[in-house]
């Protein structure tokens, strides 16, 4: 089945996940939209997508804003056209052990992470719902299983579970399916500054996570975009409010 081209907002579409997803989704066929906190920073994925023949559109709002992303989805709808899907992966981290943690640690992870998907996808369901069709992935984590050190992040990711279940039941008579995607460990500028913190050479941080994951290699942003690519394509119409892990084995 060949899929309509659709026009798809990328959170966090810079770097990492996000400008693999959204390079991806291009490669799909869709125009896309890429936001980030300011619109040169997603100008590298934008080029990349263009370049290959594809239609993007660089995009600043910083997802805790409702006013900002509110008005990023208004002018996606104006340039592009409608958005009808949604991939919720704008992240940021702030670790630290809870007797260590800052009220700006905790409030800073949940504002990005679950206030960002919660005012993103209440943006675009009006064009979701509107056009009887749409696709949501939000990017949850192993973390939300638990880990140590991640209190605000894991709350964060497990909530994304919890927003995906539930907003699949609400938009899903819409035809708006929701899901989760649960990376494990993925090289991005994220683990690299994950492995800066604890000291130890990021070559060395990924041989010793590849030996405790079972496929005994670490992931690539391409690995989680190729699963977005297949939930937000057609042929994904029946699965919703699931939670799929893909971190190389079932858990971290
Ligand atoms: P990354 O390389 O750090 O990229 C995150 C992107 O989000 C950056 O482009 C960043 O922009 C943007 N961003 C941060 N705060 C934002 C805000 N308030 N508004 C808009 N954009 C914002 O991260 P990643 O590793 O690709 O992770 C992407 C997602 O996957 C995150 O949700 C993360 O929690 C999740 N995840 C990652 C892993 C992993 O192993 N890497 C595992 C599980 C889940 P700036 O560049 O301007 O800061």
């Amino acid at each position: 089945m060949s899929d309509q081209p659709r026009v798809a907002i990328v959170t966090g579409g810079a770097r990492g996940i996000g400008a693999a997803t959204a390079v991806r989704l291009a490669a799909d066929g869709h125009a896309v939209a890429v936001l980030d906190l300011d619109v040169g920073a997603g100008s590298d994925t934008v080029q990349a997508i263009v370049e290959a023949g594809g239609r993007a559109l660089a995009v600043g709002a910083d997802v805790a804003e409702a006013a900002a992303v509110q008005s990023a989805v208004d002018r996606v709808a104006a340039e592009l056209g409608p958005p009808t899907i949604l991939v919720n992966n704008a992240g940021i981290v702030r670790d630290n052990l809870l007797f260590k943690m800052t009220d700006d640690d905790w409030d800073a992870v949940l504002a990005v992470h679950l206030r960002g998907a919660f005012l993103a996808s209440r943006a675009v369901q009006a064009h979701m719902t509107e056009q009887r069709w749409g696709r949501i992935v939000n990017l949850s984590s192993t973390s939300a299983l638990g880990n140590r050190g991640q209190a605000n992040y894991a709350a964060a990711k497990a909530g994304m579970q919890g927003l995906t279940k539930t907003l699949a039941i609400e938009l899903g008579p819409f035809g708006v399916t929701v899901n989760a995607v649960a990376p494990g460990f993925i090289v991005t500028e994220m683990t690299a500054a994950t492995a800066a913190r604890m000291n130890v050479d990021f070559e060395e941080f990924q041989r010793l996570a590849a030996e405790q994951i079972p496929v005994r290699r670490v992931g690539w942003p391409a690995d989680v975009a190729h699963l977005i690519s297949f939930l937000t394509s057609e042929g994904a119409s029946f699965v919703s409010g699931q939670v799929v892990y893909v971190a190389g084995g079932p858990r971290a």
